[in-house]
């Protein structure tokens, strides 16, 4: 125990200070062993203040700024939140600030540090352009205390690591701690402006607050002037699924860097009746996507463009176990990073897995000596590339590589099952396949010119291709691949807008005016449908109809549970989906971490998507244990009349 101790107080300093040598979900294990050894223990007592680091030159807290409660596990959030409003927000990664207001100006900026005692850092907060030093007159002239979380997103963070180059200043280990290693600095203060800043509360420690709900104090926040992080108000469990799944889809292409999400009850009567454990309060909670890491070499760095021109880098690495998955590549986010961390073979990094089938570099273990390399030619069509100082972009229009991510996108989305990545290539090479109508046109004849694809194969890639003729209008748009947008998110956007014309004529601001759109997405969308037009106008024109989309029904049995179906079964696939939709469950056409079970024939079967769910410790079902798991009663009968 005492060595359990030991580590967490040591774990705690490096990262206050802003070098971390676990992970989270690493560190957050340690405190729950220590909790299950030692459930009293005193550095688990409080916010462990007195035990952690001196208060000379530190500054307290009037209202303790204490953690949050965490949960890696759907089921505890739903638990928790009961059918209970609730507002969900993202979960930034980054350093949790409180800004004092007197008279309506700001007189002291502070970090959380333990909760009890912060660091003083208004002279790095000038800085910034969203802490603003004046509140506007209807805010009122008694003390505020606006909190909020300082992050660095990609794109500033690029410019700030050239800049740290160019003043000589080495470059912190890890992207995610940059803001702390600046806020900690004495000099070079003003690099405190490549930072953001979103607000998520306002605290009236002699006053009453003017809002009584979560919601109402967002929009307080926003009318004061400041940034607040994406928010939703949720009323039920499905809406939280919901939401969890569209900050998911939102995270691989936001420019901020998200772990999870937080909730928290909206009615703050409520949460004044909750309160607060000695630790966090009852009232929110975060929902954190695990983060199990490890650490590896890179072999080499690939570069591959993808369906939106984007060049990115994977690393190629020495093999390693993750999550009970072997690890081979990972994905190292855009050519800044490579840049900015001076990546190339030989480096020692670290590696996490938050959800995502592939894992991403969290940091730099160890460097090896020698000169980094961007490509400076399209790996696919070898035109110029252009830099915009975060990602390498190939702007040729005809680029190969962009057309066969777009169309693997779409047999992905609509789920075309045995029209794999590998029959794909060489249905473009021979010129089969240009655009994605084209796999529409595709005849017996054509199908018999792939490798090692007989008749019988054919056939059944050709009827799979002809099932997905019907299409909700939702997998549609998401099989256009239009950046930031899954199917969740064209759901929300079909609810205003729910037919093709209709969202055709739909101008950016329009779609802003949309709970939940960033402006960003919105101009995403417009700019989207309108280079996909021509792709619209082909696949209506070989015949593909449109369905409205069904409301999702908010319980059942499989709420919250998601399936990938594959191969075939007994039952045409449309009826298993929509026995499955029926009573709350989603059907996904690629097995991720977050699948609850693959359907399939056979569980024993060793084909890709099998071998793919069993590297991810998905369960593989068979037909009839997801008809049990459908109708409970007769499950039950027939397993009286066994007994
Ligand atoms: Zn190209």
């Amino acid at each position: 125990m005492k060595k359990l101790v030991s580590e967490i107080l040591r774990h705690r300093r490096l990262y206050t200070a802003g070098k971390p040598e676990i992970s989270d979900a690493e560190y957050d294990a340690l405190e729950r062993e220590l909790e299950r050894v030692a459930p009293n223990h005193p550095i688990l007592q409080k916010v462990g203040s007195d035990l952690l680091s001196p208060q000379v030159g530190k500054v307290a807290h009037q209202i303790p700024m204490l953690s949050l409660g965490k949960t890696y596990e759907v089921e505890d959030l739903l638990e928790w939140a009961q059918d209970r409003p609730v507002v969900g927000t993202w979960k930034i990664d980054g350093v949790c600030l409180s800004l004092i207001y007197r008279g309506g100006a700001l007189i002291q900026a502070k970090t959380r540090g333990d909760g009890l005692w912060g660091e003083e850092v208004s002279d790095k907060v000038a800085w910034i352009l969203d802490c603003h030093p004046q509140l506007p007159a209807k805010a009122g002239a008694g003390e505020i205390e606006i909190r909020g979380e300082l992050y660095c997103s990609e794109e500033s963070f690029s410019h700030l690591l050239t800049e740290m180059e160019q003043m000589g200043l080495e470059p912190p280990s890890n992207p995610r701690n940059i803001v702390a290693g600046i806020l900690g600095r004495k000099q070079h203060i003003s690099l405190a402006r490549f930072f953001s800043f979103f607000t998520f509360d306002a605290l009236f420690p002699t006053g009453k607050a003017p809002f009584t709900t979560e919601t109402q104090k967002y929009t307080w926040l926003q009318d004061c002037g400041f940034s607040t992080p994406f928010h939703e108000t949720l009323q039920n469990k499905a809406e939280i699924e919901g939401f969890l799944q569209q900050v998911r889809e939102q995270s691989s292409e936001l420019d901020v860097g998200i772990d999870g999400a937080v909730f928290a009850f909206d009615e703050l009567s409520l949460q004044a009746s909750l309160g607060n454990t000695s630790h966090h309060p009852r009232y929110k909670l975060a929902f954190k996507w695990q983060g199990e890491s490890a650490i590896s070499t890179i072999r080499e760095i690939l570069w591959a463009t993808s369906r939106l021109g984007i060049v990115t880098p994977v690393a190629r690495i020495e093999p390693v176990v993750l999550s009970g998955a072997k690890i081979s590549n990972v994905t190292l986010h855009n050519a800044a990073h490579v840049k900015g961390f001076h990546l190339k073979a030989g480096d020692q990094i670290e590696l996490v897995r938050s959800g995502e089938v592939i894992p991403k570099f969290l940091r730099v273990v160890a460097t090896q000596p020698g000169e980094c390399h961007l490509p400076s030619q399209c790996p696919s069509c070898h035109g110029p590339l252009f830099f915009d100082e975060v990602r390498l972009l190939c702007e040729n229009g005809t680029c190969l590589a962009q057309q066969f991510g777009l169309i693997l996108n779409w047999i992905q989305c609509v789920g075309i099952d045995d029209l794999s990545e590998k029959r794909l290539q060489p249905l473009i090479d021979l010129g089969l396949v240009r655009i994605i109508a084209d796999l529409y046109r595709l005849r017996m004849e054509d199908m018999l010119q792939l490798p090692l694809t007989k008749e019988k194969m054919a056939a059944k890639i050709l009827a799979n291709i002809e099932k997905t003729k019907t299409l909700s209008y939702a997998k549609f748009l998401s099989g256009l691949g239009i950046g930031g947008m899954g199917i969740v998110s064209w759901e929300k956007v079909l609810e205003h807008y729910p037919t093709l014309s209709d969202l055709q004529r739909a101008s950016a601001t329009d779609l802003v005016a949309i709970k939940g759109f960033a402006e960003k997405t919105a101009h995403q969308i417009v700019s989207g449908l309108h280079q996909r037009h021509q792709d619209i106008e082909a696949l209506l024109a070989v015949g593909i109809r449109l369905e409205a989309t069904k409301p999702r029904p908010t319980m059942g049995v499989l709420l919250g549970k998601s399936f990938v179906i594959t191969g075939s079964l007994t039952r045409p696939r449309q009826e298993i989906e929509a026995a499955i939709l029926a009573v709350g469950g989603k059907v996904g056409s690629k097995v991720t971490a977050k699948t609850t079970a693959l359907i399939i024939a056979d569980p024993q079967s060793t084909s890709s998507k099998a071998e793919d769910a069993r590297n991810l410790g998905i369960a593989l079902w068979s037909e009839t244990e997801l008809w049990d798991m459908l109708h409970p009663e007769e499950n039950q009968n027939e397993q009286g009349t066994k007994m």
